[in-house]
């Protein structure tokens, strides 16, 4: 049994020392700095983000899989230059008390019809609401008007007789952003792809930016310390590694790698989406894990973990379009990761800095899908 054991050991790659998160905690810092403005189009925070992980996957020695590594992507995308809303003497503390959103998605009849506080002021929904939506770019005001604001019920004002709004939407029907792609060649062409989106939520006015440090700074340092990782020795796969823009606005970054592939996605073995992937105490959940083509490798994950208990739990879902595994997951086998519980700031939340992204888990999370996919974890 002992020898057994031993034996296992020597054979588990994965559990090679070195391993830190001195790498992603500098990924994860760079990208939720106010310096990126939330990686989304306003002050251009997406293509800033975009030449900083360029430069990071060419110090990693990755080779360009597109043209210097950006694959050009168009969507329609909106973000928050200036909000300020003041009523009466009250000024209003944007996202806390008040949120912006499409008109057509939130003050719909239905939604007026129920609200016990509102009041349309030149043209604009102000709606008292107990607890205002989840903030998201998806969610946002397509065309420059109608919008409406959300304002808590709590901070709801009597009267608005004195309402000055300075609100102004960045709507940019056909933005361009970028993809960011490397590969490193392996001795056959068979690929492992990993993938991860670096955009995030942007702005909301001059004072309040979304840091999305956990969601997904966190998965894109994830994916360049796979890099660095397999950078050690020449693997026996290719591999690729894909950061997209876009994802918080409908997937557009992946939806445009599948449609305007750079591989042959059928000799993809194997696809790795991370998606928020700081915190993690209470275990790994793995989106797409019941197919017929992914069931063998989260089959795996479990035996790993059986034996190893590196993570808490790990819960097996069905294929969702909730991230950036979703396009690619008709072509190949493709999973997406994300941890479950925290520390992490709030979703889609001011609050989602560096400082609150606990990694306590990261090394045994990188740990599993290496183990998964059978690859050395040497560094
Ligand atoms: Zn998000």
């Amino acid at each position: 049994m002992k020898k057994i054991l031993l034996i296992a050991l020597l054979c588990l790659p994965m559990l090679s020392q070195g391993q830190d998160t001195s790498f992603a905690r500098r990924i994860i810092r760079d990208l939720s700095s106010p310096a990126m403005y939330g990686r989304s189009c306003g002050h251009s925070g997406d293509s800033i983000a975009a030449e900083y992980l360029r430069n990071e996957m060419r110090s990693l020695g990755l080779r360009p899989l597109v043209e210097n590594y950006f694959q050009p992507v168009y969507y329609d995308v909106y973000d928050i230059d200036s909000c300020d809303l003041t009523i009466g003497k009250r000024q209003y503390k944007p996202y806390e008390e008040f949120r912006i959103y499409s008109a057509k998605r939130y003050a719909t009849e239905k939604h007026l019809k129920k609200a016990k506080k509102k009041k349309l002021v030149d043209g604009v929904w102000y709606i008292g609401v107990d607890k205002l939506h989840t903030y998201s770019p998806v969610a946002g005001p397509y065309e420059r008007n109608p919008y409406c604001v959300e304002i808590l019920n709590s901070c709801f004002p009597r009267s608005f007789k004195k309402l000055s709004a300075n609100i102004d939407l960045i709507h940019n029907t056909d933005y361009k952003s970028q993809n960011i792609m490397g590969f490193f060649r392996g001795e056959v062409d068979t690929m492992i792809v990993f993938t991860a989106h670096y955009d995030h939520c942007g702005t909301m006015g001059e004072h309040v930016y979304f840091p999305g440090a956990h969601d997904n700074a966190s998965g894109v340092a994830a994916v360049l310390d796979l890099a660095r990782i397999a950078s050690a020795s020449k693997p026996h796969y290719t591999l690729v590694y894909m950061l997209f823009c876009g994802e918080e606005s409908g997937l557009k970054g992946s939806k445009t790698a599948v449609e305007n592939s750079p591989i042959d996605l059928s000799k993809v073995k194997a696809l790795v989406n991370i998606d928020m992937f700081c915190g993690g105490e209470k275990g790994l959940m793995v989106f797409n894990a019941n197919a017929d083509d992914t069931k063998p490798y989260i089959d795996r994950l479990e035996t790993i973990n059986e034996k190893w208990e590196l993570v808490p739990a790990i819960k097996r879902r069905d294929n969702s379009p909730n991230s950036d595994h979703y396009p690619f997951s008709s072509q190949c086998p493709a999973m997406f990761f994300i941890t479950m519980g925290g520390p992490n700031g709030n979703y889609h939340d001011p609050a989602d800095t560096c400082k609150s992204c606990g990694l306590q888990y990261y090394v045994n999370n990188m740990r599993m899908i290496l183990g998964m996919l059978g690859m050395d974890f040497e560094q």
